[in-house]
């Protein structure tokens, strides 16, 4: 390395001005930038050769980056990460100079150049090394199936720079050529189609891939191993040909997904009106993944392994819907994400919140049976719950550091922004909303957009207001309740009052005052008559008459259809009238909607949940399975914290009686001739009544059906094999850990191993679960899968409080040797505490410890947060579930 010469430094800290505050005495040294990359070099086109041998820890490359200089440049600053540079060189024209490399921290390396490059084009070569993780699944990284070695990447967000120089900036969005010299008997996969193949020396060859269309580094995607090819055939417009690539010898797990990708494609296409945009499509799978599932790469989707494969005999209706979920997110991304990209960090909701409602609007209509509106209220429920942290995130949170980007793939951005985006669909209407996406992506096709963009292409179709009604969710944190109360005074039209606020629970720091402009539609009725309509609500509350020349109205719904992303109160005997015999007025994703809220409105203290609880018995013995998981989801709400010790044996008296019957009519396993819906109700139900009904019949044939599992595979269905196996270790001793530790060790099977390590975390004889924690700290399993024990036990009351003495006697252990893409969650463990002891524990631990880890505040406020919460709820509403359960 060669230090820099005077002018050369004095030149760069003045290109770097107003990118980059530089500390005064930074003349001396080239400082590189904090976040971004400075305006004043683009690329144009990108060629990489890389190679990779997966057998090898490491890698080297070289890359070609055609630039455009906007002004005479002596530093050109690039992103990279953990990579040798070895040599560079600039070349204008004819004239090439060598690059000094400068050093750039953890995110950036520099190139210097002596004779200071002119404005205009220029091509920038750089020669370099890197490392391929073991561990990690960022940048480039490597993993064994079976016997063979296998190397994948993951650059989202911003671990392109692990395996290149580059400009990692999703604006940045160029056509790159990529060479793979990768071992002879290997097959390489990569963003566009093999162009050419040649041999090379020692047993390589050099694959060559076709130019790809524009896209940002974090779309760029390979994968090498001697992979297996399932041909799923063509579909679309352009006859695009699909394939899924998978570990060797496993083509025959990937019957589903390679028979649904096609219709899903077509689906989306259908309602884009664009082609598929890129010359095929192949979904890559990848044995292992941390904090994420799948990846939208470029016609290069990677999907973790039980995602897209499961052996024929386990394909349950659950592992359908999943894969089905995931794969229309995916290949929704290749239009939303990859064909039109986010142009900063800033908007991964657009991105995230689009792929996820189009996802699910395409299956509502792919698969009808799926019920998929009712599952989209159940899960925008369960969303408003974690935004009523003060804590959370805006949709749209400016991005200020790394640990902001990483931040913001949350279920803000997924399921808050995709709720937000079904509220005003509806609104608009879905035929001008669909008008106002194809023109958006038309318009911004192979390049970048902004939120704005995205809402005044909305706003053209679908009228005046909208950009400014939608902003008040993306640009306030939190959700709004809306309180309703109905007006029947006599002489006067029937009216509803309705006022807004910010859901803020029992236990929440001061939050500044908030009022959203929300679509709102209500729906009310009496008899066989009932009417809809529709206000936006944008002042702090307001009296609506109600249209209606039939009297007083018998019941009234404040969100009708449950499209809304906002709670509703109900005030007085309202709530009451509404669910009345069973609220048969209500659709079904209506009479989801109020009773999934009601569980979210009690745990932010907002009813009273002796009244959520006396409403869950009402529903338990529904005739639909949504329903009734609704009801459990309720009368499940208070077993972490709010039964007292005294009250546990009435409050499983209480859910035997009432979900005992279905549940064991259910049994654990499925039964021929049964249809999806009650398959998929199954987990659910008996886990509920299982665990926290404690139920001795359904106990004793888990712990029945978990012995014959270890001498039978086929002995329990997938779908509740991992809660039985649990049960039996709930209820078990050393002889039964003695079986299970070899068994898991024993196992070939990814999902059942980690069935099996969630089950070993849970043995309630604290010595046995000390010796299964002992294990993350051992070799024997891969830490990525031993982790499952730790977070197993740690989800669990009885064995919360031994785990979490191990996680803090072991941290720096366990940080050590966990992936670091999971370091930021870490505060997370102790958010299930509910006491002011473990809350100072809790802060104590972290607090020193945060400021050393990237992104991990946000976490451990949001822990905090959830503590305070559960603390205050405690206090106000145990004695009344007290006095509830004391009557069963
Ligand atoms: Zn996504």
């Amino acid at each position: 390395m060669r230090k820099l010469f005077g002018a050369l430094a004095v030149a760069a800290a003045a290109s770097l001005a107003g990118e980059a505050r530089l500390p005064a005495s930074a003349a001396s040294a080239p400082v590189p930038p904090k976040l971004r990359l400075p305006a004043t070099a683009r690329p144009t086109a990108y060629e990489v050769d890389l190679t990779i041998i997966p057998e090898k820890e490491t890698f080297s490359g070289a890359i070609d980056i055609d630039l455009e200089l906007t002004e005479p440049t002596s530093l050109l600053w690039l992103n990279a990460t953990e990579l040798t540079v070895t040599e560079a060189s600039l070349t204008e024209g004819k004239r090439r100079q060598t690059a000094q490399i400068v050093p750039g921290g953890d995110d950036f390396v520099g190139f210097g150049f002596r004779r200071s490059a002119a404005p205009g084009r220029a091509r920038l070569h750089a020669v370099f090394s890197g490392k391929v993780s073991n561990t990690n699944t960022t940048g480039i990284f490597r993993q064994k199936a079976g016997e063979d070695w296998y190397a994948f990447t993951q650059f989202e967000a911003i671990d392109a720079r692990r395996a290149f120089p580059c400009f990692d900036e999703p604006s940045d969005k160029v056509p790159w050529r990529l060479t793979l010299r990768v071992p002879k008997q290997d097959l390489a996969v990569s963003n566009a189609p093999v162009a050419s193949e040649e041999p090379l020396a020692g047993d390589l060859k050099a694959v060559r891939f076709a130019r790809t269309s524009p896209l940002p580094s974090y779309l760029v995607a390979f994968g090498v191993g001697p992979f297996d090819i399932v041909d799923a055939g063509r579909a679309g417009k352009n006859a695009t040909p699909i394939r899924m690539i998978v570990p060797r010898g496993r083509g025959n797990e990937a019957r589903y997904a390679a028979q649904t990708t096609g219709p899903l494609l077509e689906a989306l296409e259908g309602y884009f009106g664009i082609p598929y945009p890129y010359a095929k499509l192949d979904n890559l799978v990848i044995p292992q993944t941390v904090r994420f599932g799948a990846m939208e790469n470029a016609a290069l989707v990677t999907y973790n392994e039980t995602i897209e494969l499961v052996k024929p005999e386990e394909e349950t209706p659950l592992f359908r819907l999943r894969w089905a979920s995931i794969c229309a997110h995916e290949t929704a991304h290749q239009w939303f994400g990859d064909l039109v990209t986010l142009a900063w960090w800033n908007d991964t909701w657009l991105n995230e919140s689009f792929a996820t409602w189009m996802g699910s609007k395409t299956l509502e209509k792919w698969k009808p049976e799926w019920d998929i509106p009712v599952r989209r209220v159940a899960s925008r429920s369960e969303t408003i719950e974690g935004d009523t942290l003060v804590s959370a995130r805006k949709i749209r949170q400016p991005i200020e550091s790394k640990g902001d980007i990483d931040n913001a793939f949350d279920d803000i951005s997924y399921g808050k922004g995709s709720a937000v985006l079904s509220m005003f669909e509806s609104w608009v209407g879905a035929e001008k909303f669909q008008k106002g996406v194809r023109r958006y992506l038309a318009a911004h096709a192979h390049g970048n957009a902004t939120a704005e963009d995205f809402l005044s292409t909305l706003e053209a179709e679908g009228g005046t207001g909208l950009a400014k009604a939608f902003s008040t969710f993306l640009d306030q944190a939190g959700v709004p309740v809306l309180n309703l109360r109905l007006s029947c005074a006599s002489g006067q039209a029937p009216s509803l009052l309705v006022s807004q606020r910010r859901l803020l629970p029992k236990g929440s720091p001061p939050a500044a005052a908030a009022v959203w402009s929300i679509p709102v539609c209500v729906r009310y009725g009496a008899g066989e008559w009932s009417e809809r309509s529709c206000e936006l609500l944008a002042a702090p509350e307001a009296r609506w008459p109600l249209f209606s020349t039939r009297g007083c109205p018998a019941w009234a719904l404040g969100n009708a259809g449950e499209l809304g992303y906002y709670a509703a109160v109900y005030e007085g005997d309202l709530l009451g009238k509404l669910l009345a015999g069973g609220a048969p007025a209500l659709t079904l994703p209506e009479r989801v909607g109020v009773l999934q809220d009601l569980a979210t409105l009690g745990n932010a203290g907002q009813v009273s949940w002796a009244n959520a609880l006396a409403i869950a018995l009402e529903f338990a013995g529904d005739g639909n399975p949504h329903v009734v998981s609704a009801a459990v989801r309720i009368a499940s709400g208070i077993d972490d914290h709010l039964v007292p010790d005294d009250r546990r044996v009435h409050y499983e008296r209480f859910i035997r009686r009432y979900f005992g019957p279905r549940a064991r009519q259910l049994g654990w396993n499925p039964k021929p001739g049964e249809d999806e819906e009650t398959q998929l109700l199954r987990p659910t139900l008996l886990r509920f009544v299982a665990r926290a009904g404690r139920d001795p019949e359904l106990r004793a044939e888990a712990r029945r059906l978990a012995l014959a599992w270890l001498e039978d595979p086929k002995a329990t269905g997938p779908d509740t094999r991992g809660t039985v196996l649990a049960l039996a270790a709930e209820q078990g001793d050393r002889a039964l850990f003695e079986r299970y530790r070899p068994k898991a060790k024993s196992l070939s099977d990814r999902r059942d191993r980690n069935r099996l390590l969630w089950a070993i975390g849970r043995f309630h004889d604290p010595t046995l679960e000390r010796e299964a924690l002992q294990i993350l700290l051992t070799d024997e399993f891969d830490i990525r899968e031993s982790l499952t024990i730790l977070w197993s036990a740690l989800g669990h009351p009885p064995t919360r409080e031994v785990a979490w003495q191990f996680f803090k006697a072991n941290f720096d252990s366990l940080l050590s040797r966990m992936p670091q893409e999971m370091r930021a969650t870490v505060p997370w463990v102790g958010r299930d505490f509910c006491d002011p002891e473990h809350r100072a524990d809790v802060e104590d631990f972290f607090k020193e410890r945060v400021r050393k880890l990237e992104g991990t505040q946000r976490p451990l406020a949001e822990a905090l947060e959830a503590i305070d919460q559960c603390v205050a709820l405690k206090a106000d509403q145990q004695g009344a579930v007290s006095d509830f359960l004391s009557k069963y």
